[in-house]
């Protein structure tokens, strides 16, 4: 099948890509193509703007980064296969890489468009999350948001900020659309006037047992609550969470926290949580038709 009408640009840099990105139109970044392209013949997707990242190099790594091995987007399946340094600290990966579809596709496919596609049947997710790797809710709606032109703001400690990438990311987006970006550790400053306060674990599946003391520690300030929703100083104001949520010891995992910490509840209590402030069933409700049609859409009529 034909692709429907597209545009091609092809980036320079990182940050011509970012200003492609941002410019409002429905672009999407191609990398190796391998993914991307039979959708689009498909017209399962049709981005108006196809930004060609396949020359940024630069993207392309694998290095040692403190006590982590830092690997590039643009890194190509054949490239983390033969790499020296990936097979001695983590041959799992380069394994992964070795085996994926034929030649062709591992000299073309990436592993950032790996993870990005997102494929279920795909090796990488599946191996990266059995290697303790995470994706940040806050990253989406730091993006998202600027996307949409809204007034985005995050609270947590400095430590958990986000990566300065993708405020860099969300940043030039905004400046395209209008959106206004804060990112702070003063909680009263950041809800002060929100429309929507949301949150979500503090620990990730997969995190060691360990991480729940510091997480505590630092996060617990950030708890969602009767007083938090009140700073807002808006009547009107919603809570909201992809779930799902700790807040009560009704759950295992729960009651563990309550006699380890004694804490009730996590990230929300479980006064805004029930409260008819919270719209987190409507925004699992809208998950499960998206989930829908997106099954509907890849198994075809
Ligand atoms: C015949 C065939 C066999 C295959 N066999 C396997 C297999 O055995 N195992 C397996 O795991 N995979 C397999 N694949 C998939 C292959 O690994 C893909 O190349 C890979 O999943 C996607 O990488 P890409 O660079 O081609 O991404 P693209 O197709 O260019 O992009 C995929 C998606 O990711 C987005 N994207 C790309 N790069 C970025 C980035 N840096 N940041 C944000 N978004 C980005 C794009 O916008 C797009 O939405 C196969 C593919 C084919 C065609």
């Amino acid at each position: 099948m034909i692709p429907a009408p597209f545009d091609y640009e092809r980036a320079e840099s990182v940050d011509h890509a970012l200003e492609l990105l941002g410019s409002g139109r429905d672009a999407k970044l191609l990398a190796g193509g391998h993914s991307l392209l039979p959708l689009m013949r498909l017209r399962l997707a049709r981005p108006e703007l196809l930004v060609d990242i396949g020359r940024l190099s630069d993207l392309s790594y694998v290095r040692e980064d403190g006590d982590r091995i830092a690997i590039g987007a643009l890194t190509r399946h054949h490239d983390l296969a033969n790499d020296d340094l990936l097979r001695e600290a983590n041959p799992l990966v380069s394994h992964t890489a070795e085996e994926i579809g034929d030649p062709q596709v591992r000299h073309r496919g990436t592993i950032g468009g790996s993870i990005a596609h997102g494929d279920p049947a795909a090796d990488f997710p599946t191996v990266l999350v059995a290697l303790d790797a995470r994706f940040n809710m806050a990253d989406s709606y730091l993006v998202g948001g600027a996307k949409l032109g809204m007034d985005v703001r995050i609270a947590s400690p400095r430590s958990l900020w986000p990566r300065a990438e993708i405020t860099a990311l969300a940043g030039s987006i905004a400046d395209e659309t209008g959106a206004r970006i804060t990112i702070t550790e003063d909680l009263a400053e950041a809800v002060l006037g929100c429309d929507v306060l949301l949150t979500d674990v503090w620990v990730s599946m997969g995190e060691p047992d360990e991480a729940w003391a510091e997480r505590i520690r630092l996060l617990a300030p950030y708890q969602v609550n009767a007083e938090t929703m009140a700073a807002s100083g808006n009547r009107d104001v919603k809570f909201m969470h992809c779930l799902p949520a700790f807040h009560n010891a009704d759950t295992e995992v729960g009651r563990e926290i309550l006699e380890k910490f004694g804490m009730e509840a996590l990230e929300v209590t479980e006064e805004v949580f029930e409260s008819p402030a919270s719209l987190v069933f409507d925004e699992a409700e809208n998950r499960m038709h998206t989930i829908k049609a997106v099954l509907v859409a890849t198994l075809g009529s």
